[in-house]
């Protein structure tokens, strides 16, 4: 059985009020679990545990030799509960066990190891300034971090935000998203495991509007770092303003996947698959917008939808499934009106479309792709975080980079072509945090990730961008002549 109390201070509570809600499986529509239900006043607890952490001196004076030594030691315990944690992921999210177990857990491991590195390297400059003085910076943790993820990688995204958090010296309160909780709580429990002190990482499942809401308010936190949808993003911002948070929002996209006619027209058509299919299509960073140079527009339509076709829906935890289920009803309705929105303004259906049971039962809907979409319908526009492609025809170089960024959003964007000099021109010229070159949905966790415009600012992963979200920097003068 998972657990499903609260984690607070390295211990197991319940909600004060002793609320609980239902996680389901959306495979099947069982209940997995009731999990306790944090409202402000636990929000209140958790935050007083990580305070009282981020003063207590067994974690602000640990040696960070020693910090590091911690998010190694999490990391191994993830990669030896790897089979658990996959398996727990793929009942709450839906996705395919084998994303969960062979490529999420794994990037959770390697995202520990890579900020256990940071955590003794976290160091300031010596300045050159003027007049008889030594100045110099110190990185100094900004203290407790309201770290609050959404439901599509629910691990891997505790850890994006725990791992840089922990390693600059913070404390962390983790509100998980309502839909996927389980993980983040084993997560909670296998840092205690590995050393971490009492109240350095607290766990608190909840629902946005009163959990998420109390973390942004409250006076005790002092950065809030948020991976979720725009709308949310807006609220957070305007939330955090009274006690003026240092707030970093990694938001939704309408990404553009870009296939110049001078591109490898095969690999283009399975990268523009994987990128927009791979993970139901509940990434923020999807090619949702796939841009195609008008000469090889048909054919790469005609092979995108054979692909489609072929991408097998079903059972999470059968290995030939390539497309779980969509994570909740709620989503899967949203899925499906954005199909419905696309017939009715026009576009052309070309491959699935279709709301699907399995074993009939279960959230899923197959791989789709239209054809004669106009930038102006609202499958062009708006995130709709699930396996739906929209194709829309471009000539050149200048309509390409115009269609582009001709979006609110800027988180990412593909190009494909065998120019390499197309290839830098659009990477400079394209609105978007990330830009992929003949290849898509590529991370690591030193490299910085985080959008442009609507799809927020600050970045998770990389190093200088780590120290930026996740520290103070302090000037020190010290006069030399007195
Ligand atoms: P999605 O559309 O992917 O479900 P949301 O932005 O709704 O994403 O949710 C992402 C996370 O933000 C979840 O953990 C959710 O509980 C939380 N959340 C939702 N509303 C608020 C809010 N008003 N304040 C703080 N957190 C919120």
């Amino acid at each position: 059985m998972p657990h499903t109390r609260l984690w607070i201070g390295n211990d197991w509570a319940e909600a004060r009020a002793g609320n609980t809600f239902e996680t389901l499986n959306p495979a099947t529509g069982e209940v997995i679990a009731d999990v306790a239900e944090a409202r402000a006043e636990d929000i209140d607890v958790a935050v007083s545990a990580a305070r009282s952490a981020f003063a207590d001196s067994r974690w602000r004076r640990m040696n960070p030799h020693k910090r590091s030594r911690l998010l190694w030691r999490l990391a191994d315990l993830v990669e030896r509960n790897a089979d658990e944690l996959g398996l727990l992921e793929t009942r709450d999210n839906g996705k395919p066990y084998f994303e969960a177990r062979r490529i999420d857990v794994p990037s959770v491991a390697q995202t520990l190891r890579y900020y256990a590195g940071m955590a003794d390297k976290v160091q300031g400059d010596t300045v050159p300034v003027p007049g008889p003085f030594l100045n110099y910076t110190l990185r100094e943790p900004v203290g407790v971090v309201g770290a609050i993820i959404p439901w599509n990688f629910p691990l891997s995204m505790a850890a994006w935000k725990v791992a840089p958090a922990l390693a600059c010296g913070n404390t962390v309160v983790l509100k998980p998203a309502e839909e996927t909780p389980l993980t983040a709580l084993r997560f909670g429990e296998l840092a205690a495991e590995a050393g971490f002190p009492p109240g350095v990482l607290n766990v608190v499942p909840g629902f946005g509007e009163t959990a998420g809401a109390a973390l942004v308010r409250h006076p005790g936190v002092n950065a809030i770092s948020f991976t979720g949808s725009t709308e949310v993003g807006r609220t957070i911002m305007r939330e955090s303003a009274e006690t003026l948070k240092k707030v970093s929002l990694e938001l939704g996209g309408k990404s553009p996947n870009i296939v110049f006619a001078d591109a490898d027209l095969g690999q283009a058509v399975k990268g523009a698959s994987t990128g927009i299919f791979y993970g139901k299509g509940e990434v923020c960073a999807a090619g949702s917008r796939i841009l195609v140079e008008a000469a090889v527009h048909d054919r790469f339509v005609d092979a995108l939808s054979a692909r489609a076709a072929k991408a097998t829906v079903g059972d999470p935890m059968a290995p030939t499934t390539r497309l779980g289920a969509i994570v909740s009803e709620a989503q899967l309705d949203r899925v499906t009106g954005y199909i419905e929105a696309g017939k009715r303004e026009g576009a052309t259906l070309v491959a699935g479309g279709d709301r699907v049971s399995v074993n009939g039962r279960g959230n899923f809907v197959n791989a789709t792709v239209f054809r004669d979409v106009d930038p102006s319908m609202a499958i062009a526009r708006e995130e709709i975080f699930g396996p739906v492609a929209a194709v829309i025809p471009f000539d050149g170089v200048d309509d390409a980079i115009a269609k582009a960024n001709d979006s609110l959003y800027g988180l990412a964007a593909g190009v494909w072509t065998r120019d390499i000099g197309k290839a830098h021109r659009m990477a400079a010229e394209i609105d978007a945090g990330t830009v992929w070159v003949n290849t898509y949905n590529q991370y690591s966790p030193a490299s910085p990730f985080g959008g442009y415009k609507e799809s927020g600012f600050g970045r998770d992963l990389g190093f200088q961008s780590a120290l930026e979200k996740y520290t103070h920097l302090k000037s020190v003068w010290v006069a030399l002549d007195g």
